[in-house]
């Protein structure tokens, strides 16, 4: 049978067909986007005390929040030379600070509100596929533990089995402030605080296009006009041609995510004994993870397809994980889907405005920690209360020939993959 096409996580909490409603005439702000984003953001105003309104083309979660793996990661793409040589090292300090206080910030949350999402602070297990990149991790982690006090440490290749079962990697490093959630469970938990606190959700309604006015804003939808004292967008991977002057600087990258039929348990100890959530140093990374009642393995990375055939990334997903875990070749896959992420040019999600509407985006694969904290910054700097954010950076630049359509990621592909190649066998 060939794998449904719809996320492992909606089997248990779907996304949730809203009763429709007429779009308000007026409002404090409206939120264009439903995600981790569009609702942190609506939360903390809520909270304040203003009158919030969400709008979205889909169900509420039904883009990125309730398609990805749910690991807490807040990575960043760069690594902090990265950073240094873009931005100044303070910057990179402060934006490195502002990961560990969103992680701990979602954590806090999700105790206090008393959140279900099968959280688990398992630790997060990094793989190199050579020796170089094993120094990079161990030296990476050192940096951690010295600067941000967190348990962070290199794993030899002689001790690997502890943590993963695979010949692949030559040693990797582990930092245990990373975990995992049921990113869907999350996002229904959103979606019922933010209405708990009296927030409007229009769902299944395309925002059409923003424009000022002198008391604030104009939100054209397909089902009315809405007046807005702010806007805030949230739209991340699903942005479309509604901004055109935000198309041209976001750019919508697919992801894939397989899951196996179960496994025995004598499988799953075996090939991730430390029950961890797993990722590698290669450009074109496969990220995965035990589901949270540890009997499936769920494993994603880059979608595509190959000369047209559409079997092609489930099978390219499925070939990667057996080329980790030989033991998994020809094991059932139930399940297989994608969803959007968005990349930009200097790789860092950010905060940002233009023409005074608030802009909250970027995720470069990493949204789970630091999207709902976007949000939530970009609420505070409506409100005025909040201290500056690292995030807080002029907008993205525009790409050259784009306008939504990634026409050059074939060859941004390909010339990773070579990279990767050419990382593991010379070093
Ligand atoms: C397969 C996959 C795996 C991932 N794995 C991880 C992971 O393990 N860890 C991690 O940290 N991150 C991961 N991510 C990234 C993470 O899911 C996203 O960064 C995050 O969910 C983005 O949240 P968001 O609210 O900004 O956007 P989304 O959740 O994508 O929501 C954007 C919303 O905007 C709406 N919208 C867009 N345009 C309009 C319009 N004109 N009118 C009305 N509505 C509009 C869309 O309908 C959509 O619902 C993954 C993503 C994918 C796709």
């Amino acid at each position: 049978m060939p794998p449904k096409s719809t996320p492992y996580w909606w089997e248990a909490a779907p996304p949730i067909v809203e009763p429709l409603v007429p779009i308000p005439k007026t409002t404090d702000v409206a939120i264009v986007g439903s995600g981790y984003t569009g609702l942190g953001a609506a939360i903390t105003l809520a909270r304040a005390g203003r009158n919030v309104v969400v709008i979205d083309k889909l169900s509420p979660g039904e883009g990125a929040s309730t398609r990805n793996g749910g690991i807490t990661s807040g990575n960043l793409r760069l690594s902090h030379a990265q950073m240094t040589k873009r931005f100044g090292s303070d910057r990179a300090d402060a934006i490195i600070a502002e990961a560990v206080e969103a992680r701990e910030d979602l954590y806090r949350f999700i105790a206090d509100e008393r959140i279900d999402c099968d959280f688990s602070l398992a630790g997060r297990f990094s793989g190199a596929l050579s020796s170089s990149q094993y120094e990079v991790l161990a030296r990476d982690s050192d940096y951690l533990v010295k600067n941000f006090g967190i348990e962070a440490y290199a794993v030899p290749r002689s001790e690997m089995a502890r943590y993963i079962g695979t010949d692949l990697y030559k040693g990797g490093s582990v930092r245990m402030d990373v975990g995992g959630v049921h990113p869907a469970k999350l996002h229904s938990e959103l979606l019922r605080i933010a209405r708990a606190e009296g927030v409007t959700i229009v769902s299944k309604t395309s925002v059409m296009g923003i424009s000022n006015t002198a008391q604030g804003y104009e939100v054209a939808t397909e089902k009315g006009t809405l007046r807005a004292s702010h806007v805030v967008s949230g739209t991340n991977g699903y942005s479309d041609a509604s901004d055109p002057w935000l198309q041209t600087r976001i750019v919508p990258v697919r992801s894939r995510i397989i899951v196996t039929e179960p496994l025995k348990a004598e499988l799953m100890e075996s090939i991730i004994p430390s029950k961890m959530m797993i990722s590698d140093k290669r450009k074109l990374t496969y990220y995965y993870r035990p589901t949270p009642d540890g009997t499936r393995l769920l494993f994603g990375g880059r979608d595509g397809t190959f000369a047209g055939d559409p079997s092609w990334p489930t099978d390219h997903l499925r070939h990667e994980m057996a080329k980790i875990f030989p033991e998994l070749d020809g094991v059932g896959i139930s399940h297989s889907w994608f969803g959007y992420v968005a990349m930009n040019r200097d790789m860092i999600p950010r905060i940002f405005q233009k023409d005074g509407v608030h802009y909250a985006t970027g995720c470069c694969g990493s949204g789970v920690v630091w999207l709902r904290w976007a949000g939530i910054k970009v609420a505070n700097k409506i409100l005025g209360v909040d201290r500056p954010s690292a995030l807080d950076f002029s907008p993205p630049a525009s790409i050259p020939f784009f306008r939504g359509t990634a026409w050059f990621m074939p060859a941004v592909f390909a010339a990773m993959k070579m990279q990767d190649k050419l990382a593991a066998r010379l070093y």
